[in-house]
């Protein structure tokens, strides 16, 4: 049976947990060929690789902190050398340093732009090198960048609301390519960082408007369509999965 994504090679960054462990299932169930890049969790990015392939599912696992570019350059040029190809990128890794405002410790700027601003963008950059015909690049933002739910996030924001800017840049420096840019931007999602029963998890919800949190599954769903063939004039726009918090 041929899948949506059979023949397709796609790289998730910070695929092997959460949100981006539900992308590589979703993927991978959809037929692709699916390299994972995590940092350091190996047990996790070996039981979750175990059971892509048990699926029947071509898939590998790289270890490499991505704030770092020249470990993100070796790991996808090790995806590249592994698949011969490469067709779906997905930015998901991110890094949240919160606190008060007088407290951020001094190289956190640094290290919240590497890892949430300039890793997609170099990631980006690589992949569209290499990419043909079809070639989709979505990023993993956070609805914050749109909506501050209180203080202490100015730093994580502020890498967040950076993507929009670079989805719409990579959607016109690649539209005559036939590759596509896109963002999507969740709000609560119920993962170990954002646990939908830990202490702040009702005031996460009170501005949505399905009070909920949502689940990694319903976010693969979404960037799954954006990879898909059927999006292929879906370039350049922010998807929001929010519960409504925006509305
Ligand atoms: P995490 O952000 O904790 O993502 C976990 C995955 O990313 C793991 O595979 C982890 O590897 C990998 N990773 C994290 N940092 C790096 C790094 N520096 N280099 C390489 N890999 C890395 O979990 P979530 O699923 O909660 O979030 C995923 C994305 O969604 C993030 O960009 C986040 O900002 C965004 N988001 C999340 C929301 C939520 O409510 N959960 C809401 C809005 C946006 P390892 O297992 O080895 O640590």
């Amino acid at each position: 049976m041929t899948r949506a994504f059979t023949g397709k090679v796609a790289l998730v960054i910070g695929g092997t947990r959460g949100i981006g462990a539900a992308i590589s299932r979703q993927l991978a169930a959809d037929g692709a060929a699916v390299a994972m890049i995590h940092r350091s969790r190996s047990g996790e990015a070996d039981a979750l690789l175990a059971e892509l392939q048990a699926t029947g599912a071509d898939a590998l696992t790289i270890a490499a902190d991505v704030g770092d570019p020249v470990a993100l350059n070796d790991a996808i040029d090790t995806v590249i050398a592994r698949f011969g190809r490469l067709d779906i990128l997905i930015n998901n890794a991110g890094l949240a340093i919160t606190g008060p405002l007088a407290d951020y410790p001094p190289d956190a700027f640094d290290r919240v732009f590497a890892v949430n601003v300039r890793a997609p963008f170099l990631a980006a950059q690589k992949a569209a090198g290499v990419m043909t015909q079809g070639g989709r690049i979505i990023t993993i933002g956070s609805i914050v960048a749109d909506r501050m739910p209180g203080a202490g996030g100015t730093l994580y924001a502020a890498s967040k609301a950076a993507l929009a800017g670079m989805t719409r840049g990579l959607a016109r420096d690649l539209g005559d390519r036939g590759i596509t840019a896109n963002l999507v931007q969740p709000g609560p999602i119920d993962t170990e960082r954002n646990p939908a029963d830990g202490p702040n998890a009702e005031a996460n919800r009170s501005p949505l408007a399905i009070r909920r949190h949502g689940s990694a599954e319903e976010v693969a769903v979404l960037v799954a369509y954006l990879a898909s063939g059927s999006a292929g004039f879906v370039t350049g726009a922010v998807y929001n999965i929010d519960g409504g918090w925006s509305a």
